[in-house]
């Protein structure tokens, strides 16, 4: 009775504010999203077919089993706000509850099966001390509710700052980028899927530079689930 009062009371202090359309809500003090965004999302269709419109992004550049993207992402979109309050704003929780509904929609689809481990794209440690927390690894958490694999933050590194990139061509890119991640853990992935995971994919020179190094080990195999693809 007395915790009910102070939940409520709690509530009234505190109110559930939906991350999508800053209205108040009652889904219920975990999810960020109200029920209404959580149905209207603008859902892709990734996880009924393979090859998808993601898949295209990774042709020629790494083998992929599976390729997914839970939304789509259009400039000045909602999306590209719930975005900005997850890596910049300390909502953690967004990633959380989006890598549920991700994970969710993988397991009860015909792919993504067998991954063995879970691997967020890291990022810098001078980064995770100034923001706190990587939301690529809270978007893996919220997966592996579903997908029954360890998260695993130490396989990749991410060791120096990625050099401006404007005066290179795509080759250099690609190089500058690969160099600016290492392979802490070649001998234990042998053999294994794994999972890769981020919040969004754009050109996909990160996860081509990560997913390199993780090719690296034998018999490794690759799939990639991110938050949103970015459309526009
Ligand atoms: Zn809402």
């Amino acid at each position: 009775m007395l915790s009910q009062l102070n939940n409520t009371i709690k509530e009234l202090l505190f109110p559930n504010i939906c991350m999508m359309c800053s209205k108040e809500h009652a889904s219920g003090k975990s999810n960020p999203f109200c029920f209404s965004c959580t149905v209207n999302m603008p859902y892709t269709n990734h996880f009924k077919n393979q090859p998808n419109n993601a898949s295209p992004k990774f042709r020629g550049r790494i083998p992929c089993v599976d390729v997914a993207c839970l939304l789509n992402f259009y400039s000045y979109s909602d999306v590209k706000k719930m975005l900005h309050k997850l890596k910049y704003k300390g909502r953690k929780d967004i990633g959380f509850e989006l890598g549920l509904m991700a994970g969710k929609k993988a397991k009860y689809s015909n792919y993504f099966n067998d991954i063995d481990l879970i691997v967020p794209i890291p990022i810098h440690k001078s980064k995770l001390i100034k923001r706190g927390y990587n939301q690529s690894t809270f978007i893996a958490n919220g997966i592996a509710e579903f997908i029954k694999a360890p998260v695993r933050e130490d396989v990749i590194i991410k060791y120096t700052h990625t050099k401006s990139q404007t005066k290179m061509n795509r080759i250099e890119r690609v190089k500058n980028v690969r160099s600016s991640f290492k392979l802490a853990d070649k001998n234990g992935i042998q053999g294994r899927h794994i999972l890769i995971v981020d919040d969004v994919l754009t050109t996909g020179a990160t996860i081509e530079a990560c997913g390199n190094h993780l090719l690296e080990s034998n018999g490794v195999r690759l799939s990639i689930l991110c938050m949103c693809l970015a459309r526009n």
